[in-house]
């Protein structure tokens, strides 16, 4: 449903995207994840139309973005990570203000704004100043004006940033919903736990390049590291010899209580490597295997890009 290859946009001389692919399948939750600066806001802008790219393409839905602008602004709905509310507007008036930029009007735009408003939890809202809303509200206003044209696509640039906890599950049960709908949706974070139980697919993106993408459970699989760490009775000197020499061991840590190490093999490995610890003179009190965060996969994952 949507797909860049090789995109490339300058800012001056800053060079904020550096060839990104980025393929997202039709249907998929696409969780866009990248720190501070990474090029998500970049991509999202020229996906959108908003930003012409200096090299590589982009197209949604099979259309081209910087040759069927028009096409594309029909298909897809873009919620901005900073968007501007208008102080003496009504949150009714405000939905059909943004109907009437697509030409929608009458009797439609009116059973448009209140099943929108229904949908984002405002119903009862429709006749308070926009203005007046809580933070979390005016996401969820937001979320509704992109959504008025009923486009396919949705680009949404941290539609969870600045909420509350409650907030944020209020959120993600819509975008569900929308999922559910059958909309394509690409949702930017810079947290990688905040959509782990929302997104079908992920795409890393490091330095304006996408460095590893995919279904959710796949990229998590292949990026996880197995360590471990170990203990001993009366001092780690055999066990740090062992594992010194041990092929596939890579020691992260070590200190007076434990060693934590890596090991690129699978539990057959692990359980000799164990075996060989305490013929070596180790007296093992602890051999477990870590559990690594999502965030320590990211980070990870981002390091690996940035050596790549
Ligand atoms: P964040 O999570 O902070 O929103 P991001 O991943 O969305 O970051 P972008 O906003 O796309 O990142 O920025 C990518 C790079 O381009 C950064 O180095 C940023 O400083 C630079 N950049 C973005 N917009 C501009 C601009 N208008 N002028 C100059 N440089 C810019």
């Amino acid at each position: 449903m949507i797909r860049t290859s090789g995109l490339v946009k300058y800012y001056g001389r800053i060079m904020a995207l550096q060839g990104l692919d980025m393929a997202v399948p039709q249907g998929a939750i696409y969780g866009f994840i990248g720190q501070n600066g990474a090029g998500k806001t970049t991509t999202l802008r020229i996906l959108a139309g908003l930003l012409l790219p200096d090299g590589g393409a982009a197209e949604i839905g099979g259309y081209d973005v910087v040759r069927h602008p028009r096409a594309v602004r029909g298909i897809v709905g873009y919620m901005p990570d900073f968007f501007g509310v208008y102080d003496d507007l009504r949150v009714g008036e405000y939905l059909l203000f943004y109907a009437a930029a697509y030409g929608i009007r009458g009797q439609r735009a009116a059973r448009l704004r209140d099943d929108l408003l229904e949908l984002v939890e405002l119903g009862d809202k429709r006749d308070a100043f926009v203005d007046t809303l809580s933070r979390g509200m005016q996401q969820r206003l937001c979320l509704a004006r992109s959504l008025i044209h009923d486009p396919q696509v949705l680009l949404l640039d941290e539609p969870a940033s600045g909420l509350d906890p409650l907030a944020r599950v209020e959120m993600r049960e819509i975008l569900k919903e929308l999922c559910r709908l059958g909309k394509t949706i690409i949702i930017s974070s810079h947290i990688l736990s905040e959509l782990a139980d929302l997104c079908t697919h992920i795409g890393m993106v490091t330095s304006g390049r996408i460095v590893r993408q995919g279904l959710l459970h796949e990229v998590l699989a292949a990026a996880h590291r197995r360590n471990f760490i170990v203990r001993c009775y009366g001092g780690l000197a055999p066990a740090l010899a062992v594992l010194e020499e041990w092929p596939g061991v890579e020691i992260i840590n070590t200190t007076e209580e434990q060693v934590e190490f890596r090991l690129s093999d699978g539990p057959a490995q692990a359980a000799a490597l164990l075996k060989e610890m305490i013929s070596a003179g180790a007296a093992v009190t602890h051999f477990a295997e870590t559990q690594q965060s999502l965030e320590d996969t990211f980070l990870q994952l981002a390091r690996e890009g940035d050596k790549a």
